[in-house]
């Protein structure tokens, strides 16, 4: 006998985790595996982002997540005669509870998602891998196999591969993965160092490439990101290496010591080919790799793990059509694609050996960034881009506009800002949330009724009152991550009404 599941995670690195706190909490029925027989204790991905730690917040970690963390308030450029001090997330991020970028390690991450599964009495299975897939009529055969060998046959509706750079799922599925590998090795430590000031980064450029030193925290203070020199490239990364190279870059004011952890690893970009095919989903490094500039990677992969979960919840339950799933990748997709070439741009200028590259690190740079941090504008939308508060699904085939759109304030698709501060925390209960604003005629329960039948089980209403947040904007549905399905202006309901009938079933 096979037990029949509604969604196998399989993986549980963060987006695994992610994704299994967010079937959790609409009750899917689900299971979650993992062929190591731990989770991975090596600091790797090392920063959290704004938009990442709002998104966690419905589960209540978020504030374990900061408690733990080390938010960076700063960034330290040293040129050749010169430290250029750039303050990190100053502008740009009036709308969030969280405007910082947050040092704290995968280890730790997964720790705390994995504590707050363990309190909702989710199973974390171990030492169980997915090893065959098979597409059966409407839904998949799915073999596990345990470390001792034995065989489990598991049904499943959806299959999401949350399985990592060489995922499984996406082999089975049959999905490409294009892409190319970087030449250069990068050489990883976390340590201590003597002779830098804490809590900030800090990064040293030269024409050779650059060094940087993360605020990590925990294991160690910090975290060492070097390229490999050429030539070097056999040699076993110890502490004299990453010495000698911090020396070359920095000068002898630098001392390292007490290594928790070092490695060298190679980076590749490479992004999906599609994030669905029929019954299976990509989400995380399944779907996306590229080099870990702008601190995105793990993020992004949180991020689809949480636009993905609801979206089987609700089609499982039957609350939501099939056609919902297809936004999965119209929306990430975009947004993988995104990081992929920003951070190949990033990568590139921080490592290209180019001449016309080399010289705008050494002669360029210490002219041009002390400009760049008066220049606000530019400047905070860098920082908008990067804490991922900037993601929007605006051409999503679910962000619709009514027919009095807005002219001012968020528009469909975009995320909703908390502000008022609280604005968040108020719509972060499972399910979607009506936002009403404007004189209560406007919203009389007559008038609401046909428009709310057979929704209350998972569409809260929220009554604003006369005040609206937003200039104009008199009622917006909120997504159940966090983004505006449809806003308008006026008090037509039908918009509205086409919208719910399109997204959300009566039951
Ligand atoms: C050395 C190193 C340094 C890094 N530094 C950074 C950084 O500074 N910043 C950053 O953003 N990112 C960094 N990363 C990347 C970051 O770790 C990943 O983006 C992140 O782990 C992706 O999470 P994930 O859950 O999608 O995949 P993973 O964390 O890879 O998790 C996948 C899980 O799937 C499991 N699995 C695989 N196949 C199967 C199967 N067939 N059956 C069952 N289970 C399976 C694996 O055991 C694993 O636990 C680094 C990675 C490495 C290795």
């Amino acid at each position: 006998m096979t037990a029949h599941l509604d969604v196998l995670v399989v993986g549980a690195g963060p987006t695994g985790l992610a994704l299994a706190a967010q079937l959790r909490t609409y009750g899917t029925t689900f299971r979650i595996v993992d062929r190591s027989l731990d989770r991975a204790h090596e600091s790797r991905a090392l920063a959290i982002q704004p938009r990442t730690l709002e998104v966690l917040a419905p589960f209540g970690v978020t504030d374990e997540l900061v408690g733990r963390g080390n938010p960076a308030m700063q960034l330290r450029m040293h040129l050749p005669h010169r430290v250029v001090q750039i303050p990190l997330f100053d502008i740009g991020l009036a709308d969030t509870a969280y405007p910082f970028l947050l040092f704290l390690s995968q280890a730790e991450t997964e720790s705390v998602l994995s504590e707050h599964l363990r309190g909702e009495d989710v199973d974390v299975e171990r030492g169980t891998e997915l090893v065959r897939l098979e597409r059966t009529g409407s839904s998949v055969a799915c073999r596990l196999r345990r470390g001792d060998g034995s065989e489990e046959a598991v049904e499943a509706t959806y299959v999401v591969g949350c399985d990592g750079a060489h995922s499984t799922v996406r082999a089975q599925a049959g999905i490409g993965f294009e892409g190319y590998a970087y030449p250069q090795t990068f050489l990883l430590a976390d340590l201590e160092v003597d002779g830098l000031e804490p809590g900030a980064v800090h990064t040293y450029m030269t024409g050779a490439g650059m060094l940087f030193f993360f605020p990590l925290g925990s294991p160690a203070t910090w975290r060492l990101l070097a390229m490999r020199p050429p030539g070097a490239t056999d040699t076993e990364v110890d502490l004299s290496l990453l010495q000698e190279i911090t020396t070359r870059y920095a000068g002898s004011r630098l001392a390292l010591r007490d290594p928790v952890w070092m490695t060298d690893f190679r980076l590749h970009n490479r992004g999906a080919a599609h994030y669905r095919s029929g019954p299976f989903f990509l989400a995380g490094d399944a779907a996306h790799i590229h080099s870990p500039a702008g601190a995105q990677g793990m993020n992004t992969g949180i991020q689809d793990a949480l636009n993905l979960g609801w979206k089987l919840a609700l089609v499982c339950q039957g609350h939501s059509p099939e056609e919902l799933l297809e936004t999965y990748e119209a929306e990430r997709a975009p947004v993988g694609r995104s990081v992929l070439r920003f951070t190949d741009r990033a990568f590139t200028v921080a490592t290209s050996g180019n001449p016309a590259i080399r010289l705008a690190r050494t002669r360029l740079a210490p002219r041009l960034v002390p400009l760049a941090v008066r220049a606000r504008g530019p400047r905070g939308r860098v920082f908008r881009t990067v804490s991922e508060l900037g993601i929007h699904y605006r051409r999503s085939p679910a962000s619709t506009s009514g027919s009095r759109p807005p002219g001012r304030g968020p528009r469909a698709g975009d995320r909703l800002p908390d502000l008022p501060r609280g604005f968040q925390a108020r719509t972060a209960g499972p399910g979607w949330h009506l936002l009403l604003a404007g004189p209560p005629r406007l919203w009389s329960d007559g008038r609401l009724a046909p428009v709310l039948a057979g929704r209350a089980e998972v569409l809260t209403v929220h009554r604003l009152g006369e005040q609206s947040p937003w200039p104009g904007v008199t009622h917006g549905l909120v997504r159940p991550d966090g983004y505006l399905g449809y806003v308008s202006r006026g008090a037509d309901v039908n918009g509205l009404s086409g919208y719910l009938d399109r997204w959300l079933r009566r039951v």
